[in-house]
């Protein structure tokens, strides 16, 4: 075993995660959704929303038989929906074999998978031979070999693989990725990591010249574009509130959503309801991966229940909560409670 694996093992042996809820059992199926969770989330955030989730479909056909809403529920609060859709939808494709594939292609063609998540599925459930490269590994391969220039680009990216995989033991492939996430996680930190602690800082080149703090060099910035979307809180005279389901595809694809618009004069006049009068009641930011979105929502009172002509549906606070809804309307709905 090369010495980088055997110090990152033994350190794992001591420091490691070892008792995180998907490595017990370490299946096909639990990995999966756990890769898939990890994905843009840290562990802290996910292991509650692993464990409703596997409770709920404790497998692969459970979930590719749960409706679409359900799953959406579930995932509410995660953000990054698609992946909840990619699941649903790779489950469905997966449901007569009743499990994941367990060749490499064959699960790299399933929605939601691409190359690490596919390699952390093998190499976790079935000790399989497979480089993973998510962002912590990234950051720790970076530093230790000094790669400059921006991290993503093509050309690093080629030469992460080939590290990631040049460094990878023969044995105890499952520990090996559990380990390298865990010190990207916990020692390689993006901000002040800690060095003093690492298992294999005596052949870390950021860490050997002072450089630590270089690397991974910063990405070429791409501004934000920021869009402004009007929404409508309409309450009835039982304080219930009136949601509509969104289109599958874009933002927010499949949840529960006030109605919106280009301006509250558009969103008025299709649900054909009074303007109400004056600035937005609440204002507040929400940042997509590629947009910054000002919301602006404005709360009225309708007397007329008749919103189902238009797509929406009543709902009292209490169960718009159980609906898949994005952050910024979970978070609305629970401050009125
Ligand atoms: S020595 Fe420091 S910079 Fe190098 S891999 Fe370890 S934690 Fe990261």
């Amino acid at each position: 075993m090369n010495s980088f694996a055997a110090r990152l093992l033994a350190w794992f042996d001591l420091y490691g995660r070892r008792d995180l809820p998907w490595q017990h059992p370490r299946t096909l199926y639990r990995v999966w959704i756990s890769e898939v969770m990890l994905q843009q989330t840290q562990v802290r955030t996910v292991v509650p929303y692993f464990e409703r989730f596997v409770a709920r479909f404790p497998d692969l056909a459970a979930l590719a038989d749960a409706s679409i809403d359900e799953v959406l529920a579930l995932w509410s609060g995660l953000g990054y929906y698609s992946r909840a859709r990619n699941l649903h939808r790779a489950a469905q494709l997966c449901r007569q074999r009743g499990e994941l594939p367990d060749r490499f292609e064959h699960l790299l063609a399933l929605p939601g998978i691409g190359r690490s998540t596919a390699g952390a599925i093998l190499s976790q459930s079935l000790g399989r031979r497979h480089a993973i490269l998510d962002g912590n590994v990234r950051r720790v391969l970076t530093r230790f070999h000094c790669l400059d220039g921006d991290p993503r680009s093509s050309e690093n990216d080629t030469r992460l693989w080939s590290l990631a995989e040049e460094l990878m033991p023969n044995e105890r492939l499952a520990d090996y990725t559990q380990a390298i996430m865990d010190l990207g996680a916990t020692v390689c930190t993006r901000t002040a990591p800690a060095c003093g602690g690492c298992p294999v800082r005596d052949d870390c080149k950021a860490y050997q010249r002072g450089l630590v703090s270089k690397y991974p060099m910063p990405r070429a910035r791409r501004e934000r574009p920021l869009r402004t979307r009007a929404f409508l809180w309409m309450s009835d005279a039982q304080q219930r509130v009136a949601l509509a389901k969104r289109p599958a595809v874009g933002i927010w694809g499949g949840l529960f959503a006030f109605p919106d618009g280009d301006s509250i004069a558009d969103v008025c006049h299709a649900l054909r309801v009074e303007i109400p009068d004056g600035d937005a009641d609440v204002t507040m930011r929400h940042e997509f991966t590629h947009f910054s979105l000002d919301m602006q929502v404005w709360c009225v009172r309708v007397e007329c229940n008749a919103v189902e002509d238009h797509g929406l549906s009543w709902f009292t606070l209490e169960d718009a909560l159980s609906l898949g809804l994005p952050q910024p309307v979970r978070r609305m709905i629970e401050d009125r409670l």
